[in-house]
């Protein structure tokens, strides 16, 4: 009879080889997608424990379902500048998975946007969404397009050639697109004006994120910054710590930065810097976060715009800089992989005791391995940034039944949503022997309910 240890030891091994097969196949089936790949390994590594534990999911080949998109769809988005001119970029929606319901996720418009970042992103978004406890599945899409220097009309232009094509797969109760990093309100007002032409008819819930008037939720434009700080109040009582009067680093400006670093500011933090792609600010006296809203919606202006209201600050061209500014919390905000081992080694010499990410999958995987081994509490994408799809799960609600909730209570639901992530993922890091692993505990969390819906689905 082998031992209970020996037979522990080679289940895992089993389980070990057959994640690293799964791995294998999405690398020779997506061999050029670096960005997905990174998303793809760094999952599987949480799910050891959990596949030792429940054979049932190797039984039913979920992962190999899992890791392949339902639906990849690209198209040409062809429209006319200002000059006249015919201009062509390519266009994404990425429909992952739909176990627990209608594809859910946002649209990003930047040059650097590829088939790769959409699948990671999307791939988490199946994940993220679970984790909310809301009905939606996971998807994302966008294009390469670069909303930097347009004119307004060259914007809507964009936004409508986009949606003509997109709008053949979506729907309220299909796939439900919102904003991302190049989306806001203003492209969701023209994408929603084309969709609404093109289809007939008025479904409000077709997207979310959109404008108050017409369908729009109070407390969405707040919730992904403001629901990143309620996760990390959570971590920090957890661990005795808390906002008030720490240090607080913020990368990026845009809408997660905004609302994360004036929440973050209400609970009695010191945020001393954000950034843009080009430099960030440091601001000793505490950032203004009013004066950062100002310079965002000019839509040209870029963050070195601040010092022209705060001459005190300080403004440097090196954008991955603001990592070398000590703080006692980190809050990487801006897109991905900004902060790798260098990054992670210069905070951690400087002293922090938290990072979240508040952007999607921020920190490198080298970069984890430092907070993580240096015992520094770390909280992942995918639970931390989740207000915001959370949020726009309410507004489908409200579109659903024809009703305006107040922004105090979207925010009282918000509150309790991330504190039941946080809840949550604690709780399944601790049954599979992970106890403070929040990065396992998200995963495992997010991953068994979409499992677990897949099996009672069929094949
Ligand atoms: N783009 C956001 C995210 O990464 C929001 C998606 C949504 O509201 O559907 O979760």
């Amino acid at each position: 009879m082998p031992t209970k240890t020996k037979k522990n030891h080679t289940e895992q091994e089993k389980v070990e080889k057959y994640l690293d097969y799964i791995l294998t196949i999405v690398k020779r089936r997506n061999p050029h997608e670096k960005e997905f790949l990174q998303a793809v390994k760094m999952f599987l590594h949480s799910l050891t424990s959990v596949f030792i534990k429940n054979p049932k999911y190797m039984e039913h080949n979920i992962l190999e379902r899992m890791v392949e998109p339902e639906r990849v769809i690209t198209f040409q988005v062809p429209w006319v500048d200002d000059h006249g001119k015919m201009q062509v970029n390519r266009g994404y929606r990425v429909q992952f998975n739909s176990a627990i319901g209608p594809y859910k996720g946002g649209l990003r418009f930047h040059p650097s946007v590829s088939t790769s970042i959409v699948k990671f992103l999307g791939f988490e978004q199946i994940f993220k969404n679970s984790l909310t406890g809301q009905p939606i599945g996971g998807g994302k899409g966008g294009a390469d397009f670069n909303p930097k220097g347009k004119s307004n009309n060259e914007i809507m232009r964009f936004c409508q050639s986009f949606m003509t094509e997109l709008a053949k797969y979506i729907g309220p109760d299909i796939d439900i697109p919102a904003g991302d990093i190049g989306v806001g309100k203003r492209e969701l007002g023209y994408l929603f004006g084309q969709y609404k032409r093109i289809s007939g008819q008025y479904h409000a819930g077709v997207l979310t994120g959109k404008g108050l008037s017409y369908g729009g939720s109070l407390g969405r434009t707040e919730a992904t910054g403001y629901g990143t700080i309620y996760f990390v109040d959570e971590m920090l009582k957890d661990a005795d710590l808390s906002l008030e009067d720490s240090t607080v680093v913020v990368s990026g400006s845009g809408n997660v930065s905004i609302y994360a670093m004036e929440k973050a500011i209400s609970l009695g933090a010191n945020v001393v810097a954000c950034s843009d792609s080009d430099g960030y600010i440091y601001d000793e006296n505490g950032i203004n976060v009013e004066t950062v809203k100002k310079v965002k919606e000019q839509n040209s202006d870029r963050i070195h715009a601040y010092l022209k209201e705060h001459q005190d600050a300080k403004y440097f061209s090196d954008c991955s800089g603001i990592w070398s500014i000590p703080c006692d919390v980190a809050l990487p905000c801006a897109t991905q992989n900004e902060i790798d081992r260098v990054e992670a080694n210069q905070l951690l010499v400087n002293g922090v005791k938290a990072v979240a990410e508040g952007a999607n999958m921020p920190c490198t995987s080298e970069a984890i391995r430092v907070f993580q081994t240096h015992d520094i509490l770390f909280a992942p994408a995918k639970a931390v940034n989740a207000g915001g799809v959370a949020a726009s799960a309410l507004e489908m609600a409200q579109n659903s039944s024809r009703i305006s909730w107040s922004f105090e209570e979207v925010d009282t639901m918000l509150q309790e949503i991330m504190k039941n992530i946080y809840t949550n993922c604690v709780q399944a890091a601790e049954n599979y022997n992970h106890s403070g692993n929040l990065v396992i505990g998200a995963d495992i969390a997010g991953f068994t309910k979409v499992a677990d819906t897949m099996i009672e689905h069929g094949a």
